[in-house]
């Protein structure tokens, strides 16, 4: 069977057998083909024809189907959208030219995580690859192991690191997946056995492989340094002296390079160094806490997220770098400062918010741009975008030179600039180089100026001559034969040719060459012509390879600076976030927070505000004091019924927070904060059906995550904790995580429906009640929304119920079973009163020591006995 096989096939079945889990896209001619398996999945996805031809190596057909060429940009992103790796097998010689068979090969493999085409990514986020590596084995089965993970993104360069122990169910880890959010994701494949972490892995729905790791971690770590070594020749020494210690950091850094060698088959130049990053830098935000205050996701899937309300950016890195910022909000006074001191300053001069955003939004993607230039995918439009950037750099460069003694950012942005020259060289290059308006191919030509190359000047002009010596030509040959019908024309196949109707032709002189026959006319060609014909064929295919030549020594001159072109693109994005910053807190009538590092732990807000909700209803949003501190408010315990805004209150502490130390105005009219570490939250009552556990034991898992990671600077949110289970266990939970919380010292926010909880004051000097307040009126209840201070001990379940159109039946058993409950209750506690009197009582009787009283006081001692007996009883019988 084999033998039959054609060398082509052969040729596919190699590249199939190098990149198994890739769909092979094979060249043949004018079309990609696949084939087999991989044809079966292409026709579905793509909805393309599925044909047969041949037989495969099994002996059955071959089933076959091939997308055009020249389509491959309109088919390739939505196979890689879906997930799909796709291998590129190109003819790597000119088909005329090769002997025997065209060799072939593998030239780029596309993946998720490692697409750099406009087509695949989205602008306003990056586009990571990220790798996870560990120490995990099973047979060590630690319960706290340690991950080295890398994120890069090959469209920006950009290049992170970190490594950290983490034990069961592995939030740290999974929250650093959510908040970069990769595309696709290589795993160590050790951490297969890792159950728990598998499951966690599995439910999203980014490409994952599993990458050998062996279990010899020295070859491992060597094997990765060869690929830093590799990459980074200049400054590989500064990478392993930072990342010296952090072995599995290493070697997720060695495997994304190795990864990326495999499926772009050269190194990228302008991948950044790596950067480590601590996650105790910044303020830790786990995956529960980012979806619980609706961060970057809404729970209901609309547009309300806190990122869309913040981010008013002009640029994609801007909004890139918002995006970061608020994931990990600062944790360094000083820095935070710094952003808010620049916000404030634009705050107060609209005019120039207004100037610099005018000049951002012509502000191309540069650093993707930068990336395309470098990697060799970039057409002259892209040059036109970089030069139209660079010129918008330098108006704002004008716009901020006069401000820089007062901002330090503008300082900077400045000194850079004028270091680098104001990028003059490279707009004028472009400038003198490139056509106003260029095609996206690359070697058609239309792509340099008139001007910059005399050669191209040349050439352009025996082209553009064409014309008129056509026109010449036929006007000679016209007089010389006599036929006055005569034309000259051209076709793509054919080429020039003299075209005389069928009546004429017995006019036609002896040395015209027949060329094709029409059905109305014979075409012809001379020695003249055919001459006339080939310069200007050549000269057209001249120019293109020299415009062509041209265009990539213009783009290697500018890729020579990638690098600051990289550093001056970053500090756009800070400003523009900045910018934007002023400019919402500006519009949304926010205010410059106050800092503190004290040891209070002061949060005190006045008339604060819920970013979001805020929006929603307009001027109808009740604002809200919060005072917590470490003297005698630490843990509030907020009682209130159902819907009066106690989640609303605790979310909207957490995101002034949040906001304040990304460098963010607050809304709010007044805020002190002292500095928070990590946010916890666990909020309402929500299934992870997926992974198939119970309510309940979600809220324990979170629970348990929650007061084993907080720290003395951390802020906990506790709403409704215990609710999925009996009253008794719930309670309990309840009292014991709050006696747990305030023994430690933890800032909390607690909302409950245990009312006995509010009861906890009179025993904990720093636990303090407040409740939303409520009025009810004749059958409604009116929600005020304003937290106040002291507790209810009404939830108000039964009058929701009402309102919610419950039956009445049901509504005023309730109300009867309810009463019955409460009369019990009290009977229960007057029973319990009782007893704990007499016990007394007969307590003291027993420790009297008769011996040595006198008979008088003996008298007297039974006659208080008696009174006291007397009022116990009065007290028991009283209504
Ligand atoms: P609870 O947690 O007490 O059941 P929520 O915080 O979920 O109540 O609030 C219920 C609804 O009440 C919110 O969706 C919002 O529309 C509204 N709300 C809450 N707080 C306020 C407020 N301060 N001002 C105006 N409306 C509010
Ligand atoms: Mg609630």
């Amino acid at each position: 069977m084999k033998d039959l096989e054609t060398p082509a096939m052969k040729q596919y079945y190699k590249a199939k057998q190098e990149y198994p889990d890739s769909l092979i896209f094979f060249r043949m001619g004018d079309f990609y083909e696949s084939f087999d398996e991989d044809a079966k999945v292409i026709s579905k996805e793509l909805d393309i024809t599925l044909t047969n031809r041949g037989k495969n190596r099994n002996g059955n057909k071959m089933p076959l189907a091939g997308i055009p060429y020249h389509s491959i940009d309109l088919y390739l992103p939505r196979l890689i959208k879906k997930g799909y790796k796709v291998a590129i097998c190109e003819q790597l010689e000119d088909p005329k030219k090769a002997k025997g068979i065209v060799k072939r090969g593998v030239t780029r493999v596309i993946t998720p995580g490692t697409a750099i085409d406009s087509s695949i990514i989205t602008t306003s986020s990056n586009n990571y690859l990220m790798i996870i590596v560990s120490n995990f084995n099973i047979s060590n089965n630690l319960n706290e192991i340690i991950f080295g993970i890398s994120f890069l993104d090959i469209s920006t360069g950009e290049f992170l690191t970190t490594q950290f122990k983490d034990s069961k169910p592995y939030e740290k880890l999974i929250s650093e997946i959510e908040n970069m959010s990769p595309s696709e994701c290589l795993i160590d494949k050790n951490l297969i056995e890792n159950s728990i972490l598998y499951n966690r892995i599995n439910k999203y729905n980014f490409l994952i492989t599993y990458i050998d790791i062996t279990r010899n971690i020295d070859t491992e770590l060597n094997k990765s340094k060869e690929f830093i070594k590799l990459q980074f020749i200049n400054d590989y020494k500064d990478i392993f002296s930072i990342l010296n210690d952090k072995i599995y950091s290493l070697i997720a850094c060695g495997n994304a390079l190795n990864y990326i060698i495999k499926t772009q088959q050269k190194s990228l130049l302008y991948i950044k160094t790596i950067t480590y990053y601590h996650s105790y830098s910044t303020m830790i935000l786990d995956s529960i806490t980012l979806n619980n205050l609706e961060i970057f996701k809404n729970l209901r899937n609309n547009n309300n997220t806190l990122y869309n309300i913040l981010n008013k950016t002009k640029t994609s890195n801007g909004s890139r770098i918002l995006k970061k910022w608020i994931s990990r909000p600062l944790l360094n006074i000083y820095e935070i400062n710094e952003r808010l001191n620049t916000v404030d300053y634009l705050y107060h001069d609209s005019i120039l918010i207004y100037d610099i955003n005018s000049h951002l939004k012509q502000i191309y993607d540069i650093e993707r741009i930068i990336s395309r230039l470098v990697y060799g995918i970039a057409h002259a439009r892209d040059l036109l975008s970089l030069k139209k950037s660079l010129v918008s750099i330098k108006n704002i460069y004008n716009v901020i030179l006069s401000h820089t003694t007062k901002v330090t950012l503008f300082k900077n942005i400045c000194s850079k600039l004028e270091k680098y020259n104001l990028f003059n060289d490279i707009i004028e290059l472009i400038e003198k180089s490139i056509e106003e308006n260029p095609p996206i191919t690359i070697r058609e030509g239309h792509i340099i100026k008139n001007g910059y190359n005399k050669n191209v000047d040349e050439l352009r002009y025996i082209s553009s001559h064409t014309l008129e010596w056509m026109n010449n030509y036929q006007k000679k040959e016209r007089e010389k034969t006599g036929i006055k019908s005569l034309k000259v024309g051209y076709n793509k196949i054919y080429g020039y040719y003299i075209e005389v109707t069928n009546p004429n032709i017995n006019q036609v002189p002896s040395h015209y060459i027949r060329r094709q026959t029409m059905s109305n006319c014979e075409r012809y060609f001379t020695e003249e012509l055919k001459k006339q014909e080939e310069i200007i064929l050549s000269s057209e295919e001249k120019l293109n390879t020299l415009e062509y030549d041209l265009f990539i020594d213009i783009v290697n001159e500018i890729c020579k600076r990638y690098s600051i072109l990289q550093d001056i693109s970053e500090l756009m994005g800070s400003l523009d976030v900045l910018v934007n910053f002023a400019y919402i807190s500006k519009e949304n009538n926010y205010i410059k927070p106050i800092l503190s590092d004290s040891d209070t732990g002061n949060i005190i807000i006045k008339d604060g505000r819920h970013p979001i909700i805020e929006k929603s209803i307009e001027n109808n949003f009740i604002e809200n004091d919060v005072n917590i501190n470490n003297k005698n408010e630490q843990l509030l315990l907020i009682t209130g019924p159902n819907m009066a805004g106690k989640s609303t209150y605790m979310r909207q502490i957490a995101m002034i927070i949040i906001m304040c130390q990304s460098g963010c105005f607050v809304p709010a009219s007044y805020a002190e904060i002292c500095i928070v570490d990590k946010i916890f939250t666990r909020i309402g009552a929500h299934d992870d059906l997926s992974s198939g556990k119970s309510t309940f034991m979600v809220e324990m898992l979170e629970l348990s995550n929650i007061l084993n990671n907080c720290t003395k600077k951390s802020l906990v949110l506790l709403d409704e904790v215990g609710r999925g289970t009996s009253t008794y266990d719930g309670y309990s939970i309840s009292r014991a995580t709050i006696e747990y919380l305030h023994s430690k010292g933890i800032r909390t926010l607690f909302a409950t429906h245990y009312y006995q909880l509010t009861k906890l004051c009179n025993i904990f000097p720093k636990i303090k009640n407040y409740y939303v307040s409520v009025k009810e009126e004749k059958d409604k209840l009116l929600f005020l929304r304003k937290i106040t201070s002291g507790y209810t001990n009404n939830s108000y379940g039964i009058q929701v119920a009402k309102m919610a159109g419950v039956p009445n039946i049901v509504i005023n058993r309730s109300f009867e079973l309810k009463k019955l409950i409460l009369e019990k209750e009290k009977e229960k506690e007057k029973v319990s009163i009782y007893n704990n009197n007499i016990l007394e009582l007969l307590n003291e009787i027993k420790n009297i020591d008769i011996d040595n009283m006198k008979p008088i006081n003996a008298l007297f001692k039974l006659f208080e006995f008696k009174n006291r007996l007397f009022n116990i009883e009065k007290n028991y019988n009283k209504k």
